[in-house]
This record gives C-alpha cells, sequence and structure tokens, in this order.
C-alpha cells in the first residue's frame, strides 16, 4: 500500500483488499471555487470500477477531460452541498444522459436534507420544462436519498448483494456558512473498512467544504 500526494491532481491509491478489488481516489481539482488554474476541489472516487464523483462543479468537463473522462464514464455522483463549485456540472451530466438512452440514469447520492434545495432552488429552471413534458429529478438521475444518520455499504453503491467491498459510506454534516439565522451545512464523507485490517488504511475522511468545527 503506499500514498501518493500529488501537487495539482493525480491518483491517490487508498488500499488493495481483498480480491484484487482496488478502490482509487483521484483529485479531480484542488482549487477554490475562483480558481483559474487548478480546477474546483472535486473527486472522483472508483469502487472496483463503479465511478463516482464527490462534487459535481462547474468546471468538471474540463476536469474530467483532463483526467480522459467524460460524461459517459460517470456511474453515480455524491454531492455534499449546494454551491456553484459543488453542483454546478449537474445539468450538464443531466442534460447528456437524458439525451443517451443507451445508458443507464446516474445514480444520485445527496442528503435528505438537500436533496429539495438542489431541485427547487438550482436546477429546477434549467432542466423542468422539456419539450413537450415538464420533468423532475427523478427523471434525469436516479436518486438515493441519504436519511439522517444513514449509511451506505459501497457494495449496495456497486450494485451487488454480496459485501465483498469490505466499506460503508456515511455521510459526515459539518457547517459551512452561517448566516446568522439558518446553517448551510456540508456534508462530507466517511469511508470506513467495516472490518479493521492491521496496517491498513481503514478510515478515509472526506470533509468537503467546511468551517472550524470544534464541536
Ligand atoms: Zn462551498
Amino acid at each position: 500500500m503506499g500514498w501518493e500526494y500529488p501537487l495539482h491532481y493525480g491518483t491517490i491509491r487508498i488500499s488493495k483488499i481483498n480480491l484484487g478489488v482496488i478502490m482509487k481516489l483521484t483529485v479531480l481539482g484542488a482549487g477554490s471555487a475562483f480558481s483559474m488554474i487548478q480546477y474546483q476541489s472535486n473527486f472522483l472516487l472508483d469502487f472496483d470500477g463503479y465511478k463516482m464523483l464527490f462534487d459535481c462543479g462547474s468546471d468538471i468537463r474540463w476536469a474530467m477531460h483532463d483526467v480522459k473522462l467524460g460524461v459517459n464514464d460517470i456511474d453515480g455522483i455524491y454531492i455534499s452541498h449546494l454551491h456553484a463549485d459543488h453542483i454546478g456540472g449537474l445539468e450538464w451530466v443531466a442534460l447528456n444522459r437524458f439525451f443517451n438512452k443507451s445508458l443507464p440514469k446516474v445514480d444520485l447520492y445527496i442528503s435528505e436534507y438537500l436533496v429539495d434545495d438542489l431541485w427547487s432552488d438550482c436546477l429546477k429552471g434549467g432542466l423542468s420544462t422539456y419539450q413537450g413534458a415538464v420533468l423532475g429529478l427523478n427523471d434525469y438521475f436516479n436518486v438515493i436519498v441519504i436519511p439522517e444518520n444513514g449509511t451506505i455499504p459501497l457494495h449496495k453503491i456497486v450494485g451487488l448483494d454480496h459485501d465483498y467491498l469490505g466499506w460503508d459510506l456515511t455521510p459526515v454534516q459539518t457547517v459551512h456558512v452561517m448566516s446568522g439565522y439558518k446553517i448551510m451545512p456540508s456534508f462530507g464523507i466517511l469511508l470506513n473498512r467495516n472490518k479493521e485490517i492491521k496496517d491498513k488504511v481503514n478510515t478515509l475522511y472526506i470533509t468537503a467544504d467546511t468551517q472550524y468545527s470544534p464541536y
């Protein structure tokens, strides 16, 4: 097992576990929302070939193109929060895949806290009116709403019953922005091996955008 730390973007091999299964994390962008060079902070998680974007920001097209991936390579998307540098590429994914009937809908993993606002405040304007029809979020994505304190075994994400991956994904809510009246949360993810293996990476935490939250 080894770790490689890219300066810009690249692939970090997380671990090699049973059956030769490899879980990979690719840093698609390491910049802020305003970066012109390093792309916005979005990631690609590869669970034994199942490719899940961890956030899908406005410049995801270019970030993916740089690692030789396109919209048809995506199996799932996890959304941490509703800033455009994390969701601004969703309309691009939605429309491309809607018109490509040869591929299944992209799985969209999102907290129950965010799902209604994602549609009504962010995507509805561009996606609801279709020639001859009114569409909703479920017409574009296979929406998987994650309840509070929900945990999803990775093998379920990949689509198999047998727990051959041995990892669980749990959203972790933090405070991103506080208006004084309302909290804008962000949902990072905790990847946990469900049976700890000595001398191996057993936990990976990706915070997404957050502020210092000591309690
Ligand atoms: Zn943000």
